[in-house]
This record gives structure tokens, sequence and C-alpha cells, in this order.
């Protein structure tokens, strides 16, 4: 079985789109006078639209990850672009793209949490647009799990317990990501979750008026079921929740529940809720009933009744007799299982 998670299958192997920014020059400077310049470093990675690189504050030597996104009106201001973008032809994908970053950076910039990506700072130089963001050199959950294969019990806990306090502290702002997945879900320096990439993220404001959205987005593998079908009216923040269920069950496993060679295919499998956990035999790895309940809690079709962040922490998947949750993990678990002591 392939483990498939779109972005990150592809992040750095695609070949260069006319989409994407042109590579940065090796010094960048911020532009009001006085303001920092950053020492462009190794390539990290690139997304749809953005291309990553490490930046080092000339100033200190701090380093972090550069995100170059190519904005076609650097010296506008927000406001101008909002206008520029009504007028543009719908089906451009550069233009829908940067309308959607003006909502990124709106998002993600009020982020402050240990478990989320910092956001520093957004600046415009030449035709680019450059976001300083917090580095994490240990790649992906993704990453991780295609090397590994699958996680151990102690480390899906681990990387559980601090996703869902980055998603409670999202919720409580009436922030929905939308797009989870183990591809976003970065590590620092001391393999702590890092949710990243707020592309598709929303503010989800009232019960009444802006609770439901009627936008289809998230990765096909993800995506819950109220997302595709629009006569339900909607969908809100517990899209996050379905889809902590499917991040839960591909770290148990190495494959997400409803994967198949098509879309259609992904997308009749989640509405009839249908996957299949793996025998023990397969792999040797044994599932606990604990780890089954807890992921068939989040892939629930009625959205009301998934778990909320702090459910999902109380649940008896974290408290089992052998239930541990290591406090430090090592960056060598990225490609060896960690023997525990
Ligand atoms: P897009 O918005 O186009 O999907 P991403 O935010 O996913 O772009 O970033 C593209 C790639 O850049 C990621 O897959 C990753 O390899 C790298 N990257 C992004 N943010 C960071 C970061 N904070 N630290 C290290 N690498 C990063």
């Amino acid at each position: 079985r392939k483990l498939v998670d779109k972005n990150a299958a592809t992040a750095g192997q695609k070949a260069p789109s006319k989409n994407h920014a042109d590579p940065p020059p090796p010094l960048v400077p911020e532009p009001e006078d006085g303001g920092e310049r950053y020492a462009i470093g190794q390539f990290l990675g690139k997304g749809g639209f953005a291309v990553c690189y490490e930046g080092t504050l000339a100033r200190n030597g701090r380093v972090y990850a550069m995100k170059v996104v190519k904005s076609q009106m650097p010296q506008k201001k927000m406001e101008e672009k909002v206008k520029i973008y009504a007028k543009m032809p719908k089906k451009s994908p550069l233009k829908v793209c940067l309308f959607k970053f003006r909502t990124e950076l709106q998002i993600h910039s009020k982020m402050r949490h240990p478990f989320i990506v910092q956001f520093y700072r957004a600046f415009a130089f030449e035709q680019s647009t450059y976001v300083v963001l917090e580095l994490c050199p240990n790649g992906s959950v993704m990453d991780m799990v295609r090397k590994r294969r699958h996680l151990s019990l102690p480390e899906v806990r681990r990387f559980m317990i601090q996703l869902c306090a980055a998603v409670k502290y999202l919720h409580k702002r009436f922030v929905a990501h939308r797009d989870l997945k183990m591809g976003n879900l970065f590590l620092d320096h001391n393999m702590n979750i890092k949710v990243g990439d707020f592309g598709l993220a929303a503010m989800i404001l009232s019960d009444k008026d802006a609770k439901r959205r009627n936008t289809l987005c998230g990765t096909p593998n993800y995506i819950a079921p109220e997302v595709l079908d629009k006569s339900k009216g909607g969908h809100t923040q517990k899209v996050d929740i379905w889809s902590l269920g499917v991040i839960c069950f591909a770290m148990l496993t190495g494959y997400p529940p409803f994967q198949s060679k098509t879309q259609e295919e992904i997308y009749k499998k989640v509405r009839s809720l249908t996957y299949v956990w793996p025998k023990d035999s397969e792999n040797h790895n044994h599932i606990p009933e604990e780890a089954k309940d807890l992921v068939s809690a989040c892939l629930n079709l009625v959205d009301e009744e998934r778990p909320d962040p702090d459910d999902i922490v109380e649940h008896p998947f974290f408290n089992m007799y052998d239930g541990c949750i290591p406090r430090q993990l090592d960056p060598s678990c990225r490609f060896n299982k960690p023997l525990w002591l």
C-alpha cells in the first residue's frame, strides 16, 4: 500500500512551474530603511505555490524558514490586491492563490502556540512575497512515516496530544485549519509537532452566518464527508477532527484509511465510511482496540458527534496499562524505531 499525501509526496521534486517565484537573490532585504537582511541558504521544499529556503538573519545569525511566493503586485497594499482580484478572469489559479495567500497571512500571523509554526513577518521584495517562519529542520510527520512505514504507539500518542493542543488553540480562536494532514505537520529541533501551511484556513465567526462554509477544500485523503456534500449546508471546525482521525490511522498503519486510486473512489469510501484496519500479522503491527476506537470516534459521519480536542486527550488510548507517552523524542526516530528503555 502506498502512502499518499499530495503536497508532501511531490514537495521538492516537482519541476519548477510558472506559478512559483523565481529563485531569490543571495541577500534579501526588508523594504523599509534599516530593515533586516536575510542570507538565503539551503532549499527546504516546494508546495503548490510556495518555495521554501533557509534564511539567516544577517544581524545575529538566527536561522528561519523563508517561504517565497510570487507576487505580481509587490508594492501594492492588500486592499488594492483585492480590488484587482475582483476584476480578474475567474479561472486564473495564480490569482486565486494570491487571494488565498492573503487570508493565510492574516490568519497565520495572529497565531502563537508552541505546536504551531511561528510566523514572524512577511514583506515584499522585487517580484516575490517573503514569509519569515520558524524553521522546522526535521521534515514532516509524512516524511517520518514514509521512512518508518508506521510509528510506534508512544510516538503516535505524543504527536496526537500535541496536535490536539494546537487544534484546541485554533478552534478557540474561531479558526478552522481545514488542511490538517501529515505533510503539514512539521517537526522542530526537539521533534515537537508544528502545524503549518494555513493556506486553506478560515475564520468561522458565528454559529449562524459564518459557521457553515461551502468551499471545497482539503486534500482528498483527509477530506471530511460534509465537505463533499454541499446539500448538508457546509462544514464547521469539526472537519479538523475528521482529519485528526485520518492522521491517527495513517501514523498507526502507514497509509490513510480511505486511500484509493481515484478521487471518486476516495470520496465514495469517505461517504460510506469504508475503511479496513490491517491484520495484526501484517508488518507485525499490533494496533490496540483503544486506538481503533479513538479513530472511529473522530471518523464519525455526523460532525457534531465528533469529539473535541479535550475529549480526545481523555480517551483510554492515552491511558492504557502500557500507554507511555515519551517526554522527549530523539531526531534519529525519523529513520529508526526508538528503543524504549
Ligand atoms: P504551500 O503553501 O505551497 O503548500 P508549504 O507551506 O507546504 O507550501 O511549504 C512547502 C514546503 O516547504 C514544505 O513541504 C516543506 O518542505 C517546506 N517548509 C515549509 N515551511 C517550513 C518550515 N517552517 N520549516 C522547514 N521547512 C518548511
